[in-house]
């Protein structure tokens, strides 16, 4: 079976020099391989996914020579997938809802952090208190029931306990430029968010099911998402899914040393070519040749 691949971007903003590293990086090795690409338009976010960023994407991506298999795989069109593994979840008692808004879960955060440091994620953000996993079924039930909304999250340790030690293996570069098998750390993330308020699914288990549904056999995607594959190999233990391997790759940096945005206008794919660039130009400028 040849291997499969997949470049997964989000439709909220203009393709910047950071994807093109990512797409031709995810094309290339995938032509190495004698592999497939596959495209999945990640858009479960309805309030920030426009139409005209994916019709962009299609075209960006056109323009630097990639091509990928049909038809593209939207996530807004999978949402019984999503709720389905919810469900599981559910079934075996390790997701809980958590009614709480952002100005709250930061109040219950600083009433801890006024006792004592309080953990932060991979990412900066402090861990979730855990507040909501402690209410009574009576009244989560009530809350649920008057229409509340709430998101759900996974309950880590429970979780962490019916999964046991988790690894990945990783053929691009961990955080001191290492190759090989690493530890999944799910614990670094805390109850981590399953489904939003606003989505029936959130980033960490639409593309764990994903790409177990695409029968991707190797993601490719830049290194701000190293941390990430520890909850997704959970996720892929506790769901019964295949474990793909990783290739986590460097990021391109702004001129501010910083990780590229949205909204870094100057390094969209689609302002270069208006100001001349080629597809070869861009390869070059990604520092791939
Ligand atoms: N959709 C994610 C992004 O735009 C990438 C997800 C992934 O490659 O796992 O950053």
């Amino acid at each position: 079976m040849p291997p499969v691949y997949r470049f997964a971007p989000s439709p909220n903003g203009y393709l910047h020099l950071g994807h093109a590293l990512s797409a031709l990086l995810n094309a290339d090795m995938a032509r190495a391989a004698g592999g497939r690409l596959l495209l999945r338009i990640e858009d479960i976010d309805a309030s920030r996914c426009r139409p005209e960023f994916e019709t962009a994407i299609y075209e960006d991506l056109t323009w630097l020579g990639l091509t990928w298999e049909q038809p593209v795989r939207r996530q807004s069109e999978h949402f019984d997938l999503y709720r389905d593994a919810l469900g599981r979840l559910d079934a075996m008692g390790l997701i809980y809802p958590s009614f709480e808004s952002r100005a709250e879960i930061a109040a219950l955060v600083a009433a801890r952090e006024a006792q004592a440091p309080w953990p932060r994620d991979p990412d900066g953000a402090p861990l979730y208190p855990g507040d909501a996993k402690t209410l009574l079924p009576a009244e989560r039930a009530r809350r649920v029931a008057s229409g509340a909304p709430y998101a759900m999250r996974l309950d880590m340790a429970a979780a962490m306990t019916r999964a046991g030690a988790l690894t990945w293996l990783e053929t691009g570069a961990g955080p001191r430029g290492e190759t090989g098998t690493f530890i999944a750390d799910p614990a670094a993330w805390g109850d981590v968010i399953l489904s939003r308020k606003d989505a029936p699914g959130s980033y960490h288990l639409a593309v764990t099911l994903d790409d177990a549904a695409q029968g991707v056999t190797d993601v490719v995607r830049g290194s701000d998402l190293f941390h990430a594959t520890s909850v997704h190999r959970l996720l892929q233990c506790l769901l019964g899914l295949p474990a793909p391997r990783y290739h986590h790759h460097r990021l391109i940096l702004g001129a501010d040393g910083r990780k590229l945005g949205k909204s870094t206008q100057a390094t969209a794919l689609r302002e270069r070519r208006a100001a001349g660039a080629t597809p070869s130009d861009i390869r070059k400028a990604v520092g791939l040749d």
